[in-house]
């Protein structure tokens, strides 16, 4: 530990704030950005070493070191600050609804309406009208029945007709249909379906912390109708049904159809609830079997709720949906947690835009629908036009076959056939080349597989193909000594 006199002439080394902002070499950081962010930046770093020496932990030679130093930390920290945290990525995964990337990213149509609602006042709450006040999700509400009416040609009227509300998301929204409805009563889940759908969202907590009681029936593998039948009793409140979206139970197994539970549901007056999770209203096509859930299939079918997740394969932003019969809807709009699970004005607008989109028959400008839609031989010209722009002196290109995800969560074990850049470099191993991709600008996420990093260009917006052949070019004809890694490994998880 340096005696105190020691400090003080540690101290006496620092050169004066004035000096170091004078010192040529950050004039061109000070013209680049403000003269305010190279003052806080050189303030923080002499601060550091100040503390540095406060705490002991410092010597003469240490302090001259970083005194030497100092021009570039400080060059560093005013970039780093001027940076936001929240950043546009180059998502080549090939995993479409990526948990870790924001999920879907949203389309024009969307972003428009963002940016028109929310760069002024909006009628919010406001009914333009009568002039009184109003309640905020009447936004969306009519264009998700209307969206929902058009995709399965299927009205409800009478004692089914529907109304919609948006929370923030799917795990919220399940959340408040079970407090909202079976606070203090029995809830019956098969066993199959007490599943954690992701993030530590585990039904049976979920439905816990509701108030709601589970009423298990059934074995993980096989539940029958007669199971959820002979549990229904005076105490039942509802019977939920959750969408085997993230696993699959395959062999000995069995459980109801929809329509079933839904009979069974009507029969003996007791609400269904069904937990449809991934918000899909056009079919996945050949890329999945008739059986897939749907949101429009669902919506069609009439369980009395149903829970759907904004950002997964509706291609909207995170929120939740909660579309149901009148009375029970009523019932969880006015539940006083509505006011902690509201969604902001972007939210609306954002799924305005994009449910617009399905309604004007634009599918192909919701960017999930287009990248599940795109060709693998369109996909094939992409990566080849890419490979054949790139130098070969640091790294080796061959265009491969790829298997893009859906993610997300929503169809477990689904693949779509497409093709992927594999790169090597001469000088760095799979994951040093991952991460120098992750440290360009933008960041590009690839997918490494064996000794090569893959870029799957289903998931890359075509206009980005060629900000990725510039980074690639740039990396392609450094030859970089080994740099140290740290191999921050990105899965296509929840
Ligand atoms: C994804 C999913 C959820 C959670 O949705 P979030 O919008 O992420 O909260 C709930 N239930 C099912 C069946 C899901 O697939």
């Amino acid at each position: 530990m340096p005696a105190p006199s020691t400090a003080a002439s540690l101290y006496r080394l620092l050169p004066s704030l004035d000096k170091v902002l004078q010192s040529p070499d950050l004039e061109a950081a000070v013209s680049s950005h403000s003269r305010s962010a190279a003052v806080s930046a050189a303030r923080a770093a002499l601060t550091r070493i100040r503390a540095e020496i406060a705490l002991g932990n410092a010597d003469e030679a240490s302090v001259r070191s970083q005194i030497s130093a100092l021009t570039t930390t400080i060059k560093t920290d005013i970039q780093r600050n001027a940076q936001f945290s929240l950043r546009r990525v180059i998502n080549a995964t090939g995993v479409i609804l990526h948990t870790n990337l924001g999920r879907a990213p949203l389309g024009r149509s969307a972003l428009d309406r963002i940016s028109e609602v929310a760069s002024d006042y909006s009628n919010l709450e406001l009914d333009l009208e009568s002039g009184n006040r109003s309640r905020r999700d009447v936004h969306a509400e009519s264009l998700v029945l209307r969206v929902l009416a058009m995709k399965t040609g299927f009205q409800p009227e009478g004692d089914r007709l529907q109304r919609a509300l948006v929370v923030n998301n799917c795990a919220a929204a399940t959340f408040l249909i079970l407090n909202s409805l079976a606070d203090g009563c029995e809830v019956i889940v098969s066993r199959g379906e007490l599943v954690e759908i992701g993030g530590g969202f585990r039904i049976p907590e979920i439905l816990r912390k509701s108030g709601a009681i589970l009423r298990e029936v059934g074995t993980t593998n096989r539940t029958r109708l007669a199971d959820y039948h002979s549990a229904i009793s005076e105490q039942t409140a509802l019977i939920l049904r959750v969408h085997q979206s993230n696993f699959r139970i395959q062999g000995f197994a069995e459980r109801p159809r929809l329509d079933g539970l839904i009979s069974l549901a009507r029969k003996n007056s007791v609400p269904l609830f069904e937990d449809q999770g991934t918000g899909l209203i056009v079919r996945l096509g050949s890329r999945a079997s008739d059986t897939e859930s749907s949101f429009s299939r669902s919506f069609k079918k009439g369980p009395d709720v149903i829970a759907a997740s904004g950002d997964k394969l509706l291609g909207g932003p995170q929120c939740g949906i909660i579309v149901g019969k009148h009375d029970l809807t009523q019932k969880i709009a006015k539940n006083p947690l509505m006011r902690a699970f509201r969604v902001c004005k972007l939210t609306y607008a954002a799924l305005e835009g994009t449910l617009m989109d399905y309604l004007t028959g634009s599918m192909e400008c919701v960017p999930v629908t287009r990248m599940l839609g795109l060709n693998s031989t369109e996909i094939l010209r992409r990566c080849e036009q890419l490979a054949s722009s790139l130098p070969r002196e640091a790294i080796t290109v061959d265009v491969v076959p790829s298997h893009s995800l859906i993610g997300g969560g929503t169809t477990p074990g689904k693949k779509l056939n497409s093709f992927a850049v594999a790169i090597r470099h001469a000088s760095l191993n799979a994951n040093q080349l991952a991460n120098l991709l992750r440290q360009s600008k933008p960041p590009v996420i690839p997918r490494i597989q064996k000794d090569s990093v893959l870029l799957d260009l289903r998931t890359v917006p075509p206009e980005s193909d060629a900000v990725l052949a510039d980074l690639l070019r740039s990396i392609g004809t450094q030859v970089i000594g080994s740099e140290p890694s740290s191999p921050a490994h990105v899965d296509g998880s929840m």
